[in-house]
């Protein structure tokens, strides 16, 4: 019984490893979509934008300028938005990206039909606005995000 115990052991400590090492790219709190009871803690100044829907003075978000390759994750949920190949140069004062990562962003049009914000499709955290037809990109649209309401996780150099 004892050794079957033990095999039992070493199987579990296996397998964990090998998942773990599947999702080495992205550190562990990246990995994995977080729910209501396990959100990041918020500061209050990403909690003014990233529940309050504020928006951060333009110019200033930590990255704007990033041009890592990488993905774009939700501060709060952990939930991947944004890959960096779909971020452009949009001189907006804001991260700008032309695509979000499938089925990660909810567009929600403002009550008086001026623009449509958008939220973490998993958590509802404030992301920005998306606006069309600006012909920034080929795919005509600029998701106009604040740099607080993302982290940043870099891809592995090879
Ligand atoms: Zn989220």
């Amino acid at each position: 019984m004892k050794i079957l115990n033990c095999l039992l052991l070493c199987m579990a400590v296996f397998f964990s490893a090998c998942a773990q090492k599947k999702e080495n790219n992205l550190p562990p709190t990246a990995t994995t979509k977080k729910n209501a009871m396990e959100w990041n803690k918020l500061t209050p100044e990403e909690e003014r934008v990233i529940v309050n829907k504020g928006t951060e003075y333009p110019g200033t978000g930590t990255l704007l300028n990033n041009k890592e390759s990488g993905t774009y994750i939700c501060k709060r949920c952990n939930t991947p938005l944004y890959k960096s190949d779909s971020k452009f140069d949009s001189h907006c004062g804001w991260p700008s990206f032309d695509d979000e990562i499938k089925g990660a962003v909810k567009r929600i049009p403002d009550p008086d039909g001026s623009r449509t914000e958008i939220v973490c499709a998993n958590c509802d955290a404030h992301l920005g606005h998306v606006f069309l037809g600006e012909e920034f990109t080929r795919k005509n649209t600029r998701h106009c995000v604040n740099s607080i309401s993302m982290l940043f996780v870099p891809d592995k150099k090879p």
